[in-house]
Order: structure tokens, then C-alpha cells, then sequence
């Protein structure tokens, strides 16, 4: 398998995987602690996305400022080996790398913190949930999958706001012929369903400690995974796995 991978695609989940911080928690956490118990209270009830944007709307309409969200995503955990390891990867010409995000945030928080990270160029493309200021300062934040038309088919588990797995392979029929190897960098439950959908030459870089390594294991177990498994807890192993590629 080491042999002849001229192109290859990694493909990132963003809150946990890339990040070392959720986004849509942490800034409730710093701006307004009291939002974020009642997100904790209320997530079972409201699905995830209308619930960020629910609370987006509180928070608005209490005076917190685009300013405040902006400045708080600027300074959200993000380990300086996520920014080198990425970096060095895309810029090594054998073989190509080309970076793709799938995450269940928003447009604006991602591309307010790759930004502050310098990182604003690494993706050629960011499915996630869109997001727009409105003039007030009010960030819309809507489903990628709108909830009044058709439903993604997903049965493994995926939140009804979007199938990454669906994504991930609407996004290879956009990029045709496609790739000689794909690397999945997750974490969460909602990263399992992309990567039954890898190859036997695809790889999945799993976090430790958090959803996806739970059900990983258990489709390990019995074989059922094609893809191989490398697991990884700190941003600098993922540098190291990136480095050996
Ligand atoms: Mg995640
Ligand atoms: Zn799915």
C-alpha cells in the first residue's frame, strides 16, 4: 500500500480533530456560561444545529456583540503541531495533498479561526453548516440539510443537519478521478459513518477518548472495518503520523 500514492486526500473533521476545542460550546463558555448549561439542558430536546442558533440568538438579543464571538473564536484552543503538521503536509509536492473539511460548526466559526491560524488557504473545500452576520451583528446559523425539503437517506447515525458520509462521497464525484489514498481525521460519533465508507489503502486517524474510537473499536473487533486505524490524543501525534506518510 506505501507504494505509488502520487495524490492523496485528507479529510478533516473540525471541533476536537483539527481544533482542540469545540467551537459552538466554547464560546458560550467564555461569553456566557449560563447559555451554555442551558445548551447542556436542552440538547436532547432541540436538534444541534437549531440549538446553536437558538442560543445565538439569546445571545444576541442580550447585547453580546460580533466582536465578542469573533475575538473569543480567535483564541480557541489549537495546537501550534495541528498548524505545522497540516502546513508541512500540503506543501511537500510528492505526494499531493489535498485538504477537504466536513464539520457540523458553521462557515463562520471555521474560517474566523483557520484565519487567526493562518491557515485560511489549507481547504480546498468546507462542508458544514452555512452562517451569515445579519447588519445587527446577529450570526444566522442554518442546517446544511434544510429541515422543510428532502432528508439525507442516512441510517448509521448521522445528526439530520447533514451525512458526512454523503458528503464525502458527493465531494469525490466533484473531484474525479479521484484519489490513491484518503486520510480521515475524526473524533466524534458523527465522523463513523465516512469512515465505513473508506477503502482498504484509506486510513482513519481516530482521537482517543471521544465517540468515534468507542464505535471504531467495536467494528474493528470484528473486521468489519476495511480502512486501516491509527489512533492518535494530542495534535503533535498527528503531525508525526503526517510526517511518516
Ligand atoms: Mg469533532
Ligand atoms: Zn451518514
Amino acid at each position: 500500500m506505501e507504494t505509488s500514492v502520487g495524490k492523496q486526500l485528507v479529510v478533516f473533521d473540525f471541533d476536537w480533530s483539527m481544533a482542540d476545542q469545540d467551537s459552538d460550546r466554547w464560546i458560550f463558555e467564555v461569553l456566557a456560561p449560563d447559555l451554555r448549561r442551558k445548551m447542556k439542558n436542552m440538547k436532547k430536546e432541540i436538534q444541534w444545529t437549531d440549538l446553536v442558533a437558538q442560543t445565538l440568538r439569546e445571545f444576541h438579543e442580550r447585547g453580546g456583540t460580533r466582536e465578542q464571538i469573533e475575538g473569543t473564536l480567535r483564541k480557541m484552543p489549537f495546537h501550534p503541531a495541528m498548524v505545522r503538521g497540516v502546513t508541512d503536509l500540503k506543501g511537500r509536492s510528492s505526494p499531493t495533498t489535498t485538504f477537504l473539511c466536513l464539520s457540523n460548526a458553521n462557515i463562520v466559526f471555521i474560517t474566523t479561526i483557520l484565519k487567526a491560524q493562518g491557515l485560511e488557504t489549507l481547504f480546498e473545500e468546507i462542508v458544514t453548516n452555512p452562517a451569515e452576520w445579519d447588519p445587527s451583528g446577529l450570526l444566522k446559523v442554518r442546517r446544511r440539510v434544510d429541515p422543510d425539503g428532502p432528508q439525507h437517506q442516512c441510517r448509521v447515525g448521522c445528526s439530520p443537519n447533514m451525512c458526512k458520509g454523503e458528503e464525502l462521497e458527493a465531494f469525490l464525484k466533484r473531484h474525479q478521478p479521484g484519489y490513491d489514498r484518503i486520510i480521515y481525521v475524526g473524533d466524534g460519533t458523527n465522523d463513523f459513518c465516512p469512515v465505513l465508507r473508506l477503502r482498504s489503502q484509506d486510513m482513519v486517524l481516530c482521537r482517543r477518548h471521544r465517540g468515534l474510537e468507542k464505535l471504531i473499536a467495536g467494528y474493528e473487533g470484528e473486521g468489519r472495518l476495511n480502512c486501516q486505524v491509527r489512533y492518535w490524543a494530542g495534535a503533535w501525534e498527528v503531525e508525526e503520523i503526517f510526517g511518516q506518510l
